[in-house]
């Protein structure tokens, strides 16, 4: 046992990276860096096997490279990280334990038991305490009036005090749908080394979603590296325009693929953002794209980061529509519908545990909200089955974007939409078995019955709100609504039952 050793350095699976965090001011003379595996991370649960590869496998390459750089490295297998961190106390006679602000209240609560000292968590751009005093000062809590103070304060894409292109937002010319004939970027593959394939032996015999990875996803911080480089080769400067469509033929369009790397701290938000603003400076790429793509890193993310905090551990029970449907079938097998979008989407989920943030909020969290599953049962399945779920960004996204379970908190309305927007914006409904245009009889597609239901059932509360009553009022004009609602009745009970 090594005498010299004064300190450990607690360094959770989210935060891999030796320049941030508890690891900012190591001393390989006398700290320990020590990893936990906790059981709890792995059992109990149908995790997505391709989520736990990368989790596991991007954690044990970054202790293998801390030890090649002469840090003494414990990586722990414990029943749960509290066990691991006395386990190495003892076994080392240390009592001092430091680590970064975990990034969830479990764990903050875990850690704060041990009294463990916390070092600021500067995995993200935006100190908790700085977003704190953005927040209190809001009416509404809008992405927008947040983004807009960062573009100021990181001055980025600015001319003095005015957004570069004139405008703040360039979402007026995204938002196209998929292209005919176009020829998507191609796919980066990861190849996997040693360390991958003894992750893989260890895991291959639990009972998990999804066989052996294919290589969509890297586990180091090089093969992060190489993705970022990949997007900004081949897909940042058609980024906005595709941004919100869905295409047969593209699983990724032009999205970047990074929120793995960014969520386990193998990449670091300002890199992502120097190395993107350099090739706007070098190259032809259109403001469109360049503001679309900052705004999701500096805006979007740091935003739910912001919020998850300032909201509060309780705040991810709400249950604003009291919505208490059982899970539906075939959110685990996409077997059990013939709906052509939700199946695609659960099978691509199958396939490599991502999909970008269109089928994430249009398809599946508005299937949830309209039929009013459950928020937590939604949200823990969201977790077990996405390869960057953590609980910062899912909290916001799932129970206050996706299922507005929060009635209003984060969001000014619900985001629901019947199947004339997935139908805009992919090309899946074409091959589908229902019609997006009817909202009644068997050919009747789900969503659009659905979502008129959800109108008519919720009329009351939407028409007080300026951004729904006009919606509500279209309800007047259906003639078909008596149909409508017997025949939401039976879709919801075929849903259930995996039958639709
Ligand atoms: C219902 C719902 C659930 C989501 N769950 C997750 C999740 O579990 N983990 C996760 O990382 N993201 C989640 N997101 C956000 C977003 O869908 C993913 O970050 C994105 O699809 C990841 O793919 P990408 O890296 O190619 O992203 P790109 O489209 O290339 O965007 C670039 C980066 O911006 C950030 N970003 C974009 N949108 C958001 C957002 N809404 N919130 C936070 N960061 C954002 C991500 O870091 C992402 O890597 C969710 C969004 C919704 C609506
Ligand atoms: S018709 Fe409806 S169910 Fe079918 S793919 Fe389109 S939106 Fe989905």
């Amino acid at each position: 046992m090594s005498s010299k050793v004064k300190r450990i350095i607690y360094v959770s699976h989210d935060q891999l990276n030796a320049e941030y965090g508890g690891l900012a001011k190591a001393d390989k003379k006398s700290d320990l860096v020590l990893f936990v595996e906790s059981a709890r991370m792995i059992k109990g649960r149908k995790w997505h096997a391709h989520r736990l590869h990368f989790i596991i496998s991007s954690a044990k390459h970054f202790s293998a490279e801390l030890k090649e750089k002469g840090f003494t490295v414990e990586y722990l297998k414990a029943e749960n990280t509290a066990a691991g961190i006395e386990e190495i106390k003892k076994k080392y006679k240390i009592s001092e334990v430091i680590a970064a602000q975990p990034s969830s209240f479990r764990l903050l609560n875990a850690l704060s038991k041990l009294n463990v000292k916390f070092v600021e968590n500067d995995f993200f751009l935006t100190p908790r305490a700085l977003f704190h005093s953005w927040a209190v000062e809001q009416k509404s809590f809008k992405m927008e009036t947040f983004y807009r103070k960062q573009r100021v304060r990181l001055n980025l894409l600015m001319k003095g005090d005015k957004p570069i292109g004139d405008k703040w937002n360039h979402d007026a010319d995204n938002q196209l749908p998929p292209p005919k004939n176009y020829s998507w970027p191609k796919y980066l593959k990861h190849e996997f080394d040693q360390i991958d394939e003894a992750v893989w032996l260890e895991l291959k015999s639990l009972d998990l979603i999804g066989g052996k990875p294919s290589g969509d996803f890297a586990t180091t911080r090089q093969g992060a590296l190489k993705q970022l480089s990949h997007f900004l080769k081949y897909s940042f400067a058609e980024f906005g325009p595709y941004e919100d469509a869905i295409a047969l033929d593209s699983w990724s369009l032009h999205h970047s693929l990074l929120s793995p790397y960014l969520n386990n701290g193998l990449l670091h938000p300002s890199e992502v953002i120097a190395a993107a603003i350099k090739v706007f400076n070098k190259e032809k790429i259109p403001i469109s794209s360049c503001e679309g793509f900052i705004r999701q890193i500096i805006g979007w993310r740091e935003y739910v980061n912001g919020m998850y905090w300032f909201l509060g551990e309780k705040y991810k029970n709400v249950n604003h529509f009291s919505a208490n449907r059982k899970l539906l079938p075939l959110f685990s097998d996409p077997d059990k519908t013939e709906m052509n979008c939700v199946k695609s989407t659960i099978d691509d989920i199958h396939k490599r545990a991502w999909v970008h943030h269109i089928p994430r909020l249009m398809i599946l969290s508005n299937l949830a909200l309209m039929t009013e599953i459950n928020p937590q049962e939604f949200f823990e399945w969201m977790r077990e089955v996405f390869i960057d779920a953590t609980d910062w960004v899912m909290v916001p996204n799932i129970i206050g974007m996706g299922l507005y379970a929060d009635g209003g908190v984060m969001m000014t309305k619900p985001y629901a939409a019947g199947g004339a927007y997935i139908s805009r914006m992919s090309n899946y409904c074409k091959p589908c078995k229902f019609d997006p245009k009817l909202r009644s009889g068997d050919n009747a597609c789900p969503f659009t019955t659905l979502y008129w239901d959800f109108m008519d059932r919720n009329k009351d509360e939407f028409v007080k709100n300026h951004r729904m009553s006009q919606q509500v009022f279209g309800l007047k004009r259906l003639k078909d609504l008596p149909e409508t609602r017997k025949r939401a009745q039976e879709i919801l009970e075929l849903l259930s039952a995996g039958k639709v």
